[in-house]
């Protein structure tokens, strides 16, 4: 865990001003200062570019922003499913993949749907363990660690972990989707793959799905970039474009969102209607357990204004979603607990909206 504009990139300049400098085109007269979108299925022969499967100059502009925000090489993707997709891909036939019982929904079901068609074996550990996590590493092929994790919050030990799970010769992935490069750089604790869903904080807007994996290891790189070619889960290039705009004021919503979330998190652990407030101390998500159950959450969200209520998180609007209400999310997470994704809009403002409710719900 870094300060905001602490961690730096290899080419030593701060997240903040790569953010809104790198993936340009050369300062020369009458280029334009973006990056355009190229749509293009297929290229003159002769160059690099081949084929719009392979390739497109607008992804190649997002990947070279994100890469160097992570330290590392970077691919995009359609969307943070087929990053996990191809990166689950990579274990060999009934190899045994390490992950949090509470990553993304998204994937844990994939891992159950490959474990139950014979693919591979999966342990589900709580990551915040990292005795238990290190314990499991022997005999995987695959480390996966979601830190802060989906919608529980819990924290990994990255640099732990990656030591454990190296000397038992496993690759270690992170997904870095809730910090964000911004707070959290999982390649400089010794992971091997970094791995986003840019439909999330990234993008910033929710207006797209995109998906990205980070590597600095080059025969990894060239794995993915393979599989991303025969598999085609490639984005399309206004989405590319779109996360690479969003990518600009990436440092500055983040910290909105993460002063905004402190802010909150501090005033709803007063608030009477709250019986327990998860709050990791950074980035933009808090979950609370309401002392009134599961119906007096659902209330909530259908009652607040300013915030909205739906799925997914990281956009420039606050959000909220009782997570149980999908029958698929783990039963490990309380039935009232409430998801908030919180925005960059006024603090006040969002405390009342949301405190407002939490009285109402008494009444
Ligand atoms: C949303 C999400 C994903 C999946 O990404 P999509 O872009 O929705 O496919 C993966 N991991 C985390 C942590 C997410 O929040």
């Amino acid at each position: 865990m870094a300060d905001l504009g602490g961690p730096r990139a290899r080419d030593d300049l701060a997240p903040a001003t790569v953010a809104v400098t790198a993936g340009r085109p050369p300062h020369e007269p009458d280029q334009p200062l973006n990056t355009p979108i190229t749509m293009a299925a297929t290229y003159v022969a002769g160059g690099d570019l081949e084929y719009g499967r392979y390739a497109n100059p607008t992804w190649t502009a997002f990947e070279e922003t994100l890469g160097r925000l992570e330290g590392g090489r970077c691919l995009s993707f359609a969307s943070g499913m087929a990053a996990v997709t191809c990166v689950l891909d990579l274990v060999a036939q009934g190899a045994r993949v390490v992950m949090p019982r509470h990553a993304y929904l998204g994937s844990v079901m994939s891992l159950a749907d490959l474990e139950a068609r014979g693919r591979l074996t999966a342990s589900l550990v709580d990551i915040s363990d990292t005795d238990a996590v290190v314990a499991a590493c022997d005999g995987a092929a695959l480390v996966w660690v979601e830190t802060p994790t989906n919608p529980a919050l819990e924290v990994a030990d990255v640099a732990a972990i990656a030591e454990a799970a190296h000397a038992a010769g496993a690759y270690v992935v992170v997904d870095n989707t809730f910090a964000t490069p911004v707070l959290q750089r999982p390649l400089d604790d010794g992971a091997d793959v970094v791995l986003h869903s840019a439909t999330k904080y990234l993008g910033g807007h929710s207006d797209l799905l995109l998906g990205a994996v980070v590597t600095r290891d080059d025969e990894l790189h060239d794995v993915l970039l393979s599989r991303r070619s025969l598999t085609g889960a490639v984005p399309g290039a206004f989405e590319a474009w779109l996360a690479l705009r969003g990518l600009r004021t990436l440092t500055l919503r983040v910290e909105r969102a993460q002063a905004n979330a402190r802010e909150l998190a501090e005033r709803l652990r007063g608030h009477d209607a709250v019986s327990e407030v998860r709050y990791p101390g950074f980035g933009g998500i808090v979950a609370i357990v309401l002392e009134q159950g599961p119906m007096a959450a659902d209330l909530l969200c259908r009652t607040t204004s300013l915030w909205v209520h739906a799925t997914s998180l990281g956009g420039v609007e606050s959000s909220l979603e009782r997570r149980r209400r999908w029958k698929t999310e783990a039963p490990t997470i309380p039935e009232a607990l409430v998801r908030l994704s919180v925005g960059v809009e006024d603090v006040d403002d969002l405390w009342a909206d949301l405190s407002g409710a939490l009285d109402r719900l008494g009444a």
